[in-house]
C-alpha cells in the first residue's frame, strides 16, 4: 500500500473497550465462579436479545430514560434500543414464553448492556452485568435468597465490600400523597444523591414542611438493625414485618450488612426491599458493585401482576478489583522444522489425549526463532520434531522452567505432560 493510501487508524467508539486475552481469561474465571454459585441455588441461564423494542424500557421509567439509552430506528422504522439492563428483558421473556411454567422461576444471565453515559473509570457505554431474577415470590425468603446469593458470590471472589439494605416501600409510602411524577423525580434525586436538586424540589410549596422533614429523616436513617425502631417512629402506620423477617434470616445466617433507608434505586419498578453493594477500595467514585431488590414488572408487559426480586452485579467493576488469578493452563510448543505431518500428528496427540494447549509454527521459521517464540508465549514445554528424532521415533522434550531435556517416545511425552 502506498503512503497516500494509508488511512488513519479506526478507533473504537467512546466508552467501549477491547478486552484482550489476559483480561478475558480472568473474566472467564470470575464468570465461572458466578455461574457455579448461581446454579447451586437452582438458577438457570437465560439469554435475551441485545436489542429490544424501545417501549420495553420506557413503559415504566418514562421518556426521560431515553437520554441514557442507545435507541435507533431500523430500516422499517421500528423504534428499538440496545438493552441498558436485563431485568425488563428477562421479565418480558417470562411473560412471552414461560408464564405458565411452575413458579417460582429462577433465571441468571451474564450479558453486555449499553448506556449513553459519560465514560470514566468503572463507567462505560458497553459493560457487562451478571444478574439473577427470582420470579413469582414476594416473600422475605425470596429477598433473603437473592441477597445471600450476591453476598456469597462477592465473598467467593474475595472482595472487600459493604452490603446495604433498604426498603423503597417506605419512601413510596411517605410520598403517596404527592403526584406520581414528582414522587418519581424525588426518588431519582435521592438515588443520585443530588442534594441540591432534592432540596429545591422538596422546598416547593406543594410539599408540606412535615413531609420534607420526614423525607430527610428517613433517607438519613442508616446503621444497624436498631434504625428500624427509629424509622417506625417516622412512619408509624407502616408494616415493618418484611424488613424485620428479612433481618432475622440474614442475622441467623451471619450475613454482614447495614440498613440504609436512603437507598432509592434509579428505576421506577422497585417496590420493596432494595439493596446495594459497594467496594471498600480500588474503584474510586464508581464503587457500586451490585444493585437489586424486589419489584413488579410482569403486568406492564401483559402478564399477571406478580412479585419478583433480583440483582445485577457490575461485572467490569468486579473484574477490575478481583485479585484471583485465572486458572493456569500448560502450554506446549511443538517445533515445526518442516516435517509437517509428523509435527501436526504429535501436536494433535498431545491436544486430544491430555487436553493441553499446543502451539505449532505456521510461519516457516527456523529453530532459533521458534524457541524464542516459545519463550514469548510462556511455553512450559517444547517438543522438537527433527529428522533425527523422527528416525529414532523419540523426540527432544525441553522443560522450559528447569531447562532439563529428555529424549522420549510420544507415549512417554503424553505421560510426562499429563
Ligand atoms: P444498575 O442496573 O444501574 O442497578 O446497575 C447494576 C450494576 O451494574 C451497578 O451496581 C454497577 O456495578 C454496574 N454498572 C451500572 N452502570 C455501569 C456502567 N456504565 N459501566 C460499568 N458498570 C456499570
Amino acid at each position: 500500500m502506498s503512503k497516500i493510501d494509508k488511512k488513519d487508524k479506526i478507533s473504537r467508539p467512546r466508552g467501549t473497550r477491547d478486552i484482550l486475552p489476559d483480561e478475558m481469561e480472568k473474566r472467564r474465571r470470575y464468570e465461572l465462579i458466578m455461574r457455579e454459585i448461581a446454579e447451586n441455588y437452582g438458577y438457570r441461564e437465560i439469554q435475551t436479545p441485545v436489542f429490544e423494542n424501545l417501549e420495553l424500557f420506557t413503559i415504566k421509567s418514562g421518556e426521560d430514560i431515553i437520554e441514557e439509552i442507545y435507541n435507533f430506528k431500523d430500516k422499517h422504522g421500528r423504534e428499538l434500543a440496545l438493552r441498558p439492563e436485563l431485568t425488563a428483558p428477562v421479565l418480558r421473556a417470562f411473560v412471552n414464553e414461560c408464564s405458565v411454567m411452575p413458579k417460582p422461576l429462577r433465571f441468571y444471565y451474564i450479558a453486555n448492556c449499553f448506556r449513553y453515559e459519560r465514560p470514566q473509570k468503572g463507567r462505560y457505554r458497553e459493560f457487562w452485568q451478571f444478574g439473577v431474577e427470582l420470579i413469582g415470590s414476594g416473600s422475605h425468603l425470596a429477598d433473603a435468597e437473592v441477597i445471600l446469593l450476591a453476598y456469597n458470590i462477592l465473598r467467593e471472589l474475595k472482595l472487600d465490600f459493604e452490603l446495604k439494605i433498604g426498603h423503597v416501600g417506605l419512601l413510596r409510602h411517605l410520598l403517596r400523597e404527592i403526584e406520581e411524577e414528582k414522587a418519581s423525580k424525588i426518588m431519582r434525586l435521592i438515588d443520585k444523591k443530588d442534594e441540591k436538586g432534592l432540596k429545591e424540589l422538596v422546598r416547593e410549596p406543594s410539599i408540606p414542611a412535615e413531609l420534607e422533614k420526614n423525607i430527610y429523616e428517613l433517607i438519613e436513617a442508616e446503621g444497624s438493625r436498631d434504625v428500624v425502631d427509629d424509622v417506625s417512629k417516622i412512619i408509624p402506620d407502616y408494616d415493618f414485618s418484611q424488613i424485620n423477617n428479612l433481618c432475622d434470616v440474614l442475622d441467623a445466617l451471619g450475613v454482614e450488612y447495614s440498613l440504609d433507608f436512603g437507598i432509592a434505586r434509579g428505576l421506577d419498578y422497585y417496590t420493596g426491599v432494595v439493596f446495594e453493594v459497594y467496594a471498600k477500595s480500588g474503584l474510586g467514585a464508581q464503587n457500586q458493585l451490585c444493585g437489586g431488590g424486589s419489584y413488579r414488572l410482569a403486568h406492564l408487559f401483559g402478564g399477571q401482576d406478580i412479585p419478583s426480586t433480583g440483582f445485577a452485579l457490575g461485572f467490569d467493576r468486579i473484574a477490575e478489583i478481583c485479585k484471583i488469578s485465572p486458572e493456569k493452563r500448560d502450554t506446549v510448543v511443538v517445533i515445526n522444522l518442516g516435517y509437517e505431518a509428523e509435527t501436526l500428528k504429535i501436536a494433535e496427540t498431545i491436544r486430544n489425549e491430555i487436553n493441553k494447549r499446543v502451539i505449532t509454527d505456521v510461519m516457516g521459521r527456523n529453530l532459533k526463532k521458534q524457541m524464542s517464540f516459545a519463550n514469548d508465549v510462556g511455553a512450559d514445554y517444547v517438543v522438537i520434531v527433527g529428522e533425527r528424532e523422527i528416525k529414532q521415533n523419540r523426540f527432544v522434550v525441553k522443560d522450559m522452567r528447569t531447562g532439563e531435556q529428555k529424549l522420549l517416545s510420544v507415549e512417554e511425552i503424553v505421560s510426562l505432560l499429563k
